[in-house]
């Protein structure tokens, strides 16, 4: 049997850093020093084929047109492989996994992000573990088919859907959660992966959104918000789509003048996101009577989406519409299981 045929498409992030002697910052290396520290690559039942799409960044640098140029790559080699590893910064990966998630309409193999906290180069690394399961994940098949046709980001023993994970901590080996999603499998002796959670994949061709739009922004309320700066960001027309992190299950209160200022902001047609600040759970517009008048003004609830999933599906659906109606038509769609 032929072996799988894996493209490994490097972005940076610390798993390829090593400390700049002079400055002692953690600073992006290329390709060939990830390789260089693992030699276990070589080892690996998979023929793995290396992809650096730009000079290495730290994550916080990734811009939408990075998501782009990965997903024109992963399109362009989408039928010469059986799945992808993306090694990328843990900073903002959970925002690249949900954009790639929604990005690449009717997927049915698996791209697998990962990275680390702790440079490769480094003794107790995490990245080592990370990259060779995130390759055997990829490489994964059942009946023919790959196991996990889906974006995931896969880190320190835990498979997770892309645009569930979040990073919740820059300590720990154990980084990302999905608050509101079933892991998707679990590394141990073996990689034990829990079918009934996993999407089974999409038919027909890869369609690629390929267009986003920055004109999304988010305000999150506190006690003492001043109202003043949602009616500014109106006036000054900053953004087509404004993201409310409110309170709760979705509480903005009743009183005070920020509901006049949301009303307005839908009277003009744009579009209103209403999301907890809550990690765990999901909005629930209407039950408390200070979210009562939300869902009569306009507005649209995220569910459980976590803030990533919101912000990007947000900029795809606005980048992708002929019109502010249909973005919003399309926010409101469960695009890649990203929502209940
Ligand atoms: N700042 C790094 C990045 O996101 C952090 C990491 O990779 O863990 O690129």
């Amino acid at each position: 049997m032929s072996k799988p045929q894996i493209a490994l498409l490097y972005t940076g992030g610390t798993i390829g850093m090593t400390e700049d002697p002079t400055s002692k910052r953690l600073v992006p290396l290329d390709f060939d020093h990830i390789h260089q520290q693992i030699p276990e690559l070589g080892k690996i039942e998979a023929d793995i084929s290396f992809h650096q799409l730009w000079d290495p960044i730290d994550s916080s640098d990734i811009q939408p047109k990075h998501w782009k140029a990965l997903v024109e790559k992963i399109s362009e080699l989408y039928y010469e492989v059986d799945g992808f590893v993306v090694l990328h910064g843990t900073d903002t990966m959970a925002y690249t996994a949900s954009a790639l998630s929604f990005m690449l309409q009717n997927l049915s193999k698996p791209v697998i992000l990962t990275g680390s906290q702790l440079p490769i180069g480094v003794l107790r690394t995490d990245g080592k573990e990370n990259i060779i399961s995130a390759i055997e994940i990829a490489s994964a098949q059942r009946n023919g088919k790959p196991v996990v046709p889906e974006v995931c980001i896969y880190f320190e023993y835990k498979l997770l859907r892309g645009n569930r994970a979040t990073k919740l901590s820059t300590e720990h080996f154990d980084a990302f959660k999905s608050p509101n999603y079933p892991e998707l499998a679990e590394a141990g002796v073996d990689i034990q992966y829990k079918y009934h959670y996993i999407d089974s994949g999409r038919f027909g061709k890869l369609n690629c959104l390929k267009e986003v739009s920055t004109r999304v922004g988010q305000i999150r309320l506190f006690p003492g918000f001043d109202a003043e700066l949602i009616s500014a960001l109106l006036k000054n027309n900053l953004y087509d789509a404004l993201i409310v992190a409110s309170y709760g299950t979705g509480n903005i209160g009743k009183e005070a003048p920020i509901a006049k200022a949301l009303e307005q902001w839908c009277a003009s047609g744009k579009i209103l996101i209403n999301a907890t600040q809550c990690v765990y759970g999901s909005t629930y517009m209407d039950k408390y009577e200070s979210s009562a008048n939300l869902r009569e003004i306009g507005a649209i609830e995220s569910y459980d989406m976590t803030f990533e999933a919101c912000v990007t599906k947000a900029m795809i659906s606005l980048g992708n519409s002929g019109s502010l109606s249909e973005a919003k038509q399309q926010f409101c769609g469960n695009w890649a299981g990203e929502q209940k």
